[in-house]
């Protein structure tokens, strides 16, 4: 079926370039690259390369990239990963509202532990408050952890002040830049972060590859395992690596760093296109997040008085979503919406729009005429049926 594919947050279409270059490893090139043999070091070569050009696109070393499934574990490593450290227990853990669940899971799963979380204030623009950090950590912290852009509302955080002010208290600093890694400029030393994850489906890569960027190098043991029985990634990551994920990869990476800014450039002008033609035609509409400070292909709005879910269902040749596709099917409005303080009501009326490598001028001209119509639709038939249910005149 055709669809305009409208949520590249939730996940982006596979390179046809890295698809290509991940065949030969699942066929011809299958050795495990522990394997001592010919087909062992090809596949060890392939993951060498690979990790070469992921860590060249967020300006890191090789052996600081570790290899994971995607960016959840990558967060949870880095948050466990540290409680798991000897001499760790009881500690505290800093975090915004608006973390990916990702994040904030494992975060809650410290409490269960004694560590003590707390939440950073954000604005309405879903920007955390950096006085509160500053004095959150006169009390010291463990771990400071803090996404670089949101993936509902695009907002893009100021890490490098968040890593000054975590590291002024001794603090370590992790972000989750899934959002970010391939669409923006991500360089570790210019945030000045000790742990960095990030998720090749993002960018126009695989699924069920991430990373975890780990400052000095991951073999240092700098955090402890979650899992055990093999001495792979430094023994951080035992199990035998994903070599045509870690290859496609290593190969969207590459392409992120050649093409990245011209792409951004593009997107940026196809969001405001977009943003422009639904102002004009549908009164009220309002866009959330840091408007002026937006990852390029992200726009969440507003439809007020008309419910998502409807408007999504009268859509059905446009995939888009109403929030993170790992909470959409949970009855409560996003977490990431009330948390800077859009009412409930509101955020059960908010669409998240998601544009990026394939997006055209004209699935953005032709998406906008479609999402008009269905609120007209909706409103039709919401004025059809307040009319329907006017009470009867009471005879007396
Ligand atoms: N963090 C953020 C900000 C995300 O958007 C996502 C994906 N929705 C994740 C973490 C989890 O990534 P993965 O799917 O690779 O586990």
């Amino acid at each position: 079926m055709w669809v305009i594919y409208l949520d590249y947050q939730a996940t982006t279409p596979c390179d046809a370039r890295v698809i290509a270059e991940m065949l030969p490893y699942f066929s011809a090139e299958f050795g495990n690259p522990n394997s001592p043999h010919l087909l062992g070091r090809h596949a060890a070569d392939a993951v060498d390369t690979a990790r070469g050009r992921v860590a060249a696109l967020i300006g890191a070393q090789p052996g600081e990239v570790l290899f994971s499934s995607g960016a959840t574990e990558s967060n949870n490593l880095a948050i466990l990963g540290i409680h798991e450290l000897p001499g760790c227990r009881g500690k505290r853990v800093i975090t915004s509202p608006i973390e990916h669940k990702s994040v904030l899971g494992p975060c809650f799963r410290l409490r269960e532990d004694g560590w003590e979380v707390d939440l950073l204030r954000v604005d309405r623009q879903g920007n955390v408050d950096l006085e509160h950090l500053t004095a959150l950590l006169a009390r010291g912290a463990t771990l400071v952890t803090v996404q670089a852009s949101n993936s509902e509302i695009g907002t893009m955080q100021e890490i490098p002040v968040v890593a000054e002010i975590g590291h002024a208290s001794g603090a370590a600093v992790h972000c989750d830049a899934t959002q970010s890694v391939g669409k923006v400029q991500v360089n570790v030393d210019e945030l000045g972060v000790d742990l960095l994850s990030f998720s090749a489906h993002k960018l126009c890569g695989p699924k069920g590859i991430g990373a975890l960027y780990v400052r000095g190098g991951f073999a240092q043991r700098s955090l402890s395992p979650l899992a055990f029985g093999g001495g792979q990634e430094g023994g951080l990551r035992p199990g035998t690596p994903n070599v045509p994920g870690i290859v496609g990869f290593g190969k969207a990476c590459e392409l992120c760093q050649g093409e990245m800014s011209g792409e951004s450039e593009r997107v940026v002008a196809l969001r405001d296109e977009l943003e422009r033609l639904l102002e004009e035609t549908i009164p009220g509409i309002r866009f959330n997040g840091a408007l002026k400070s937006r990852l390029p292909g992200c726009s969440s709005v507003t439809f007020p008085g008309i419910e998502a879910d409807a408007l999504l269902a009268n859509l059905p040749g446009v995939a888009l979503s109403t929030g993170s596709a790992c909470s959409s099917g949970a009855l409560e409005p996003s977490h990431v919406l009330t948390a800077i303080g859009i009412s409930r009501e509101d955020a059960y009326s908010t669409i998240r729009i998601g544009m990026g490598r394939y997006t055209s001028r004209e699935e953005v001209e032709q998406a906008s005429c479609l999402i008009e119509k269905a609120y007209s639709t909706l409103v039709a038939l919401q004025e059809t049926d307040t009319q329907g249910r006017q009470p009867e005149p009471r005879s007396l």
